[in-house]
């Protein structure tokens, strides 16, 4: 979350739904059969590696925002999942169905809302393809008052990303409702045994609770985690540590999502990883070297790097380079 007190003023502003069922199937994947270890070659061998970004916030500050963000998606080779504040759905739907191959939309709701739910429907009649990015939530993530709009993802196959760890302090001077502690990563483990349609997909890794997303991330096939954030910043003299986080690479400790091994045989635990900056549009580039540094620092497989930096997402969102 880079802007949350801007994206959250947009919050509960419902309206009438536009519905766009011939373009909303084309794009909608199917999750539920998803397997991010099955041996399928890149569709498009010619073309170069795409990188899929989870975690791009709509920026409403900036009028140019979709054509400084086709700039960049042209320069990098990238599709942003936008993350988009309900007031501004209808603006990145339309750029989605104009640049399908590059802006991917996804629905940023307040669990909280009175109205969340029709918001989620409203959003799915529309053509969304998942939510995010969940956070500021009033109880813990896993707290049944919020199992209709879990029941709808589930239904839906969606992918939810959810915030999870340490989460910024907007106000100093006055009390707030806010709370790290109802964002761990631990909450998604239920969420995604209860929903398991749903990708769940954890912002940040959980930080600092590294260790309790990577275990769930481990015995759930439904659950990855983005390394958005402070994370990498804070760890880079130590990026080696990650291999004791995500350790059961090539081991007997997998889940049985590892049974089919990858075209190079690598059985990695980093796949369990995707790609996300969380950083302005400024910041995706730095954001993509930090990944980098973090692959050569824990010797990631070439095959288990191309997963993470958008193989994974794109066979997720039936990309048609996903590979
Ligand atoms: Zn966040």
């Amino acid at each position: 979350m880079s802007n949350p007190v801007s994206r959250r003023k947009f919050l509960g502003h419902a309206g009438a739904a536009a519905t766009l069922p011939s373009w909303s199937t084309l794009f909608r994947g199917n999750l539920q059969n998803f397997d991010p270890s099955s041996t399928r070659p890149s569709e498009s061998p010619g073309t170069p590696d795409r990188i899929v970004d989870m975690h791009v916030h709509f920026d409403e500050k900036n009028p140019n925002f979709i054509s400084d963000l086709l700039r960049l998606s042209d320069r990098l080779n990238l599709t942003a999942c936008v993350l988009t504040p309900f007031a501004n759905r209808k603006t990145v739907l339309d750029a989605a169905k104009q640049h399908p191959a590059q802006i991917i939309p996804f629905g940023f709701v307040d669990l909280d809302a009175p109205d969340v739910v029709k918001q989620v429907e409203e959003l799915h009649a529309m053509g969304y393809r998942g939510l995010g990015e969940m956070e500021f939530v009033k109880k813990p993530y896993n707290d049944p008052s919020y199992f209709p709009v879990y029941e709808l993802a589930n239904r839906y196959g969606w992918i939810v990303l959810f915030h999870t760890g340490i989460v910024l302090r907007r106000k100093f001077d006055e009390p707030e409702d806010v709370a790290s502690g109802r964002m761990r990563p631990i909450y998604l483990e239920e969420i995604a045994r209860r929903f398991p349609k749903i990708t769940v997909l954890g912002a940040h890794c959980g930080n600092p609770e590294y260790e309790w997303a990577a275990e769930i991330a481990r015995w759930n096939p439904n659950v990855f985690f983005d390394l958005s954030g402070s994370t990498l910043t804070k760890m880079q003299a130590r990026l080696a540590d990650f291999q004791k986080i995500f350790w059961w690479s090539n081991t007997e400790w997998q889940s049985p999502e590892w049974k089919v091994k990858t075209p190079d045989g690598d059985t990695s635990a980093f796949i369990k990883i995707v790609f996300g900056s969380d950083n302005g549009l400024d910041g995706i580039a730095p954001v993509i070297k930090q990944y980098h540094a973090l692959f050569d620092a824990c010797g990631v497989p070439e095959h288990a790097r191309k997963m993470i930096m958008g193989g994974t997402l794109s066979r997720m969102l039936g990309l048609s380079d996903g590979r």
